[in-house]
């Protein structure tokens, strides 16, 4: 652990990174870690003039860049990879520093994510093809073709939660189908994509394909991409209330965005589940990542049978999580992101107590001694006896927080699902396998999980209904948003 310890001392100053050089610019805001509130470092912040740059430099750079062949970008990606699984003790650092996130959980989510999503897309790359169609006409037939071409210039700008791990995601596609990119993290999180930036230089890539600015949303970095006319495309991943301020702000451009946004997601837990494993799968789908996962579980519904044994189960799973520091291996549940999201988080522990929760474990502060008192930790916390309607369950928290509410039946449960402005992510526990499908279609969410909870495969659809979000990523979904699809039609000769 020293080891990574160390190499995060090592980093003090996270530059920009524009036409394949680091950049300075003459204001820098401070990234703390969240955990104790030690400056990890001073980042250089971008101004409309550097995100000008930075599109020019993509735009320079993208004539030469979409005419490599796929297998050719490909190549780069798996090099990108390769640099990223021989450095992951620095990204680990970089990410531990950043975040506060155990370690344990970096090192075996998203890292290794990190560097998955770059061998997925070049996988993907190779094996995209386009659509051919056959049409008869009076002169015979003609044959219709369709070309992958790049979007151009997309700008991405990305959240704190899953820094490395959601920035990639966007990164390793847009590359892949032959994009140059102006990109901004998350102020919170500025390391991992400043490391990143290292990788694609230590690669070759070449200049200006990859552009890296650090700033805020608005009057900052982030407003500067939407605004500026010559990015092509935007692919947000953040609060469902930005993006709805990101597609007013394109609205006059007409150019394509993908959002993916916040959640309240619901998990349905029937009697007949396995009971072990859906308090596992709960638990862990409540406060992983300290609850910081968009696709957390803030609504429970459990049938009644059971309510009484699944809560105290729940609780027990709950106090059984170790805050802590983050470079200690035995460490389970990290700080939040910030002061400001704490005070948020404890907010709502407020609320729910004025809107009369029980509080069933937790509603506070732990008291963790020295330095980590000065982190933004909170208490894992449940609560029972909310109103259907109450903000407390009809608010996204974002923190290591759930509701437990039982029902009755299969109607009742769907019912109190779907009564949410939003439509990300659902889980059902339940042996019954026809109900889970039955369930699965009725659910409205984009992802739905059977007995389980975050299992991934990089090829699937991944977004969000309603306020969660707009189109899909993930696979050929990724794809098709980052490119655009030319139909050519020659007339053939007989
Ligand atoms: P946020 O919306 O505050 O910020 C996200 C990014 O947008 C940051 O880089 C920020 O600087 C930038 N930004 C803010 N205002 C902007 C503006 N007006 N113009 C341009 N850029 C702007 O979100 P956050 O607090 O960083 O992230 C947490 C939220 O993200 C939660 O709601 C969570 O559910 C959601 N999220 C969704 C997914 C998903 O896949 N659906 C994944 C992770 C997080």
């Amino acid at each position: 652990m020293l080891a990574v310890f160390r190499s995060a001392q090592l980093i003090s100053e996270y530059r920009n990174y524009i036409n394949g050089r680091f950049v300075e610019s003459p204001n820098t805001f401070e990234d703390l870690n969240p955990a104790n509130g030690e400056l990890v470092a001073r980042v250089h912040e971008a101004d409309a003039a550097l995100v000008d740059q930075a599109v020019r430099a993509g735009r320079a750079a993208l004539p030469a860049w979409r005419n490599t062949s796929a297998e050719q970008r490909a190549q780069y990606l798996e090099r990108i990879a390769a640099v990223i699984e021989r450095r992951a003790d620095d990204f680990l650092a970089a990410e531990v520093a950043d975040t506060g996130k155990p370690v344990s959980v970096a090192s075996r989510v998203d890292i290794p994510r990190g560097a998955a999503n770059f061998r997925a897309f070049a996988a993907m790359i190779r094996m995209s093809g386009g659509e051919v169609y056959e049409t008869p006409t009076p002169e015979g037939r003609a044959l219709n073709y369709s070309l992958r071409q790049p979007l151009g210039v997309v700008g991405i700008i990305s959240p704190w939660n899953l820094p490395l791990l959601l920035f990639t995601w966007k990164v390793a596609p847009a590359l892949a189908c032959g994009n140059v990119i102006v990109a901004k993290p998350s102020e919170e999180t500025p390391g991992t994509a400043t490391l990143l930036a290292e990788v694609m230089d230590e690669v070759g890539l070449p200049e200006g394909v990859f552009n890296l600015v650090h700033g805020f949303g608005p009057g900052s970095a982030g407003a500067a991409i939407v605004d500026h006319p010559d990015v092509d495309g935007i692919t947000f991943t953040g609060e469902s209330k930005t993006g709805a301020t990101i597609m007013r702000n394109v609205a006059d451009k007409v150019r394509p965005v993908s959002f993916e946004l916040g959640g309240k997601n619901a998990a349905l837990v029937f009697a007949d589940a396995d009971f072990d494993k859906a308090v596992a799968g709960v638990a862990r789908s409540s406060f992983l990542n300290t609850g910081q996962v968009c696709l957390c579980t803030e609504r429970v519904y459990v049938e009644r049978p059971i309510f009484d044994r699944f809560v105290a189960a729940l609780a027990e799973q709950a106090r059984a999580l170790r805050p802590g520091d983050p470079l200690d291996p035995e460490t389970t549940l990290g700080p939040l992101i910030s002061r400001q999201h704490r005070d948020k988080v404890l907010s709502y522990y407020a609320l729910a107590r004025e809107e009369g929760a029980t509080v069933v474990t937790g509603g506070g502060v732990p008291a963790l001694g020295g330095k980590l008192d000065q982190g933004c930790y909170v208490e894992p916390t449940i609560w029972t006896g909310l109103d259907q309607s109450a903000r407390c369950l009809q608010e996204e928290v974002f923190g290591p927080v759930c509701h437990v509410m039982p029902f009755d039946t299969e109607e009742q449960a769907i019912a109190l699902a779907n009564d949410s402005r939003y439509g990300l992510a659902s889980a059902i526990w339940t042996t019954h396998l026809d109900r889970g499908h039955r369930l699965a279609a009725r659910i409205d969410a984009g992802l739905v999980w059977l007995n389980t909870w975050f299992l991934r495969d990089l090829r699937t659809p991944f977004g969000g209904m309603k306020l969660s979000g707009l189109g899909r990523e993930g696979g050929r979904h990724s794809l098709d948003f980052y490119s655009e699809l030319k139909n050519v039609c020659v007339q053939m000769s007989q």
